[in-house]
């Protein structure tokens, strides 16, 4: 018997487009075993892409995906023409790393999901070589020195899910805080406590992304500094508590 790490290790590769003799070979497990491993899959092809295959895109999640692309996330080809699609994610955070897998199986579900751990992070990885469709913004270089812009299909689903990118966005690339301040009342120091969201990124164009979908939700902002964006009214931080909410 095979642990279920062993099992996605072997998954993974095979989706990578490594051989069944070399997965083999280097876990030890034996190519009849990683056959039905493979057949044993859920229904659906691995070239289901529903950009250019017409395949099935749950909008909502992929609204959130993007969101998490677009703060965290990066496209490195792999092998043939595969694409590995990496979300790092704070390992503070283990109901962040979940909705990453989560977002990126309801979107590709046909392949296992996995995770790669480093100091203090862990990038949930999943390989396709249909991602770039998912992600036209992918290029050379980090997303900060490069236009970023959404095609025409990828701002209707923004429209139709603005909450969903916004989470996305927050839970990379913002936060939400807790600041505080004293006010004297009737002659007494009294200290009021005030949420507010934060959302720092050096792309103009993904700050763009990220004030147009708070408007979208109707969510007044500021821009304390060039790189940084602060929600702070009281009703506004409420809506993004129902769409965001803090990070878990
Ligand atoms: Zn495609």
């Amino acid at each position: 018997m095979y642990d279920g790490p062993t099992r996605r290790v072997a998954l993974a590769a095979m989706a990578a487009g490594e051989s069944l003799s070399s997965i083999s070979r280097r876990l030890g497990v034996s190519r009849a075993t990683l056959r039905d491993w493979r057949d044993t899959l859920p229904s659906g092809s691995a070239s289901d892409c529903p950009r250019c295959a017409g395949g099935p895109l749950p909008e909502s999640q992929y609204a959130h995906l993007l969101g998490l692309y677009l703060g965290d996330g990066c496209l490195s080809e792999h092998k043939k023409c595969v694409y590995a699609l990496r979300i790092a994610c704070d390992n503070k955070y283990p109901g962040l790393i979940a909705e990453a897998e989560e977002a990126i199986l309801a979107v590709h579900p046909n392949r296992p999901v996995h995770r790669a751990r480093a100091v203090g992070c862990v990038s949930v990885v999943s390989y396709w070589k249909h991602w770039p469709c998912l992600f036209p913004q992918h290029g050379a270089g980090p997303k900060h020195t490069r236009a970023i812009e959404l095609a025409d299909w990828q701002r209707e689903i923004v429209v139709a899910h603005p909450g969903m990118l916004l989470r996305g966005l927050f839970h990379s690339d913002g936060c939400r805080v807790a600041n505080w301040t004293t006010r004297t009342v009737a002659g007494q120091v009294k200290r009021y406590e005030y949420p507010r969201y934060m959302f720092s990124n050096e792309s103009a164009d993904i700050m763009g992304l990220c004030q147009w979908a708070l408007g979208l939700v109707g969510v007044p902002w500021r821009m304390p500094r060039r790189n940084a964006l602060s929600v702070a009214r009281r009703e506004a931080v409420a809506t993004l508590d129902l769409h965001v909410g803090p990070k878990f």
